[in-house]
């Protein structure tokens, strides 16, 4: 059935000049069908670039909102446009808006799990795979990051000589970690070195060998440095990782088991619906769109 559904998706594909990017926590027949799979920065950045008609953008709302702002003479299509992110869901324009009166030489800098009306007011987006680049690139030395905390935290980390300023968001997959969880975990696998993803809080992130964003880890996984992995982050990369490296032992977390229930919504069948029926697309209106491209813009740019 999967086989069948997986040579319609290719075959619509192919008639409609249509790719099919897929983020690394969608389920394993999604990656397989997909002709790129990647963490939320690879994918924008490819969006831009690729000769495409159509994108179908496997993955949670504001992926599609994104490419479609990056690929604007692109058809941006979403499987199933309910599925969204909580984290985005944290933070609203006014509470950006309070941030700025109270921090005025701050720059707002907005992790790209956010809305377009977000994004928008903000000077610049990061992924969890740029952010250190970009927040250190910057020349402001007061930093408001929304709307992941930890994430935030993180970056701080990095950067001590910058002055930080929070939102309270969160990943609900992730911030629900704890570092009893990951030390029994640790216990059972003693061999495995652990990559957790800085979505998660502060005091879990002590128990972990790497953090990295997920394009990070597979980088990482591709060198073939380690044998054994326990990973800390949405348990559909386990699926991106294997492919990297076939050889290798990787291990999970199951008590609590690391499931993202939005990015799992995207079904080989949602897939192949979107194709034939071109829908639903997302469309972001010009205005808003305008001036959210030059936040995400400035992420590519302050990237290099
Ligand atoms: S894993 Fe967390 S941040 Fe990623 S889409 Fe799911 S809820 Fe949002």
């Amino acid at each position: 059935m999967a086989v069948d559904i997986a040579g319609r998706i290719a075959a619509i594909k192919k008639e409609k000049n249509a790719l099919l990017f897929a983020h690394t926590y969608t389920r394993p027949e999604v990656q397989d069908s997909a002709d790129l799979v990647g963490d939320s920065f690879e994918l924008a950045r490819r969006a831009a670039e690729e000769k495409a008609s159509i994108i179908v953008l496997a993955g949670v709302r504001f992926m599609g909102e994104t490419a479609a702002i990056l690929a604007p003479d692109k058809k941006v299509l979403l499987p199933v446009y309910e599925a969204g992110c909580p984290l985005a869901d944290m933070i609203a324009p006014s509470d950006i808006l309070r941030l700025r009166k109270e921090h005025p030489s701050a720059a707002v800098v907005c992790y790209v799990n956010s809305s377009v009306e977000v994004k928008a007011i903000s000077d610049v987006c990061v992924t969890s795979s740029s952010a250190v680049r970009i927040v250190r690139n910057l020349p402001e030395e007061e930093i408001i990051f929304v709307p992941d905390r930890n994430l935030g935290s993180w970056v701080s980390e990095q950067i001590p000589e910058k002055r930080f300023v929070f939102h309270r968001g969160f990943c609900p997959v992730h911030q629900q970690v704890t570092p009893e969880q990951v030390r029994a975990a640790k216990e059972r696998f003693p061999d495995a070195v652990v990559l957790m993803h800085p979505e998660c809080t502060p005091e879990t992130r002590r128990e972990a060998d790497y953090i990295l964003s997920t394009g990070g880890m597979a980088a990482l996984v591709k060198e073939k440095k380690h044998r054994c992995y326990l990973v800390v982050t949405e348990q559909g990369i386990i699926h991106t990782l294997r492919r990297h490296d076939p050889g290798a032992e990787f291990f999970e977390l199951t008590a609590p088991t690391l499931y993202c229930q939005n990015m799992k919504k995207i079904t080989l069948e949602s897939i192949a619906q979107a194709l034939s029926e071109e829908e639903p697309t997302v469309a972001v209106p010009d205005q808003i769109a305008a001036k959210a491209r030059r936040a995400l813009e400035r992420m590519l740019e302050l990237n290099r």
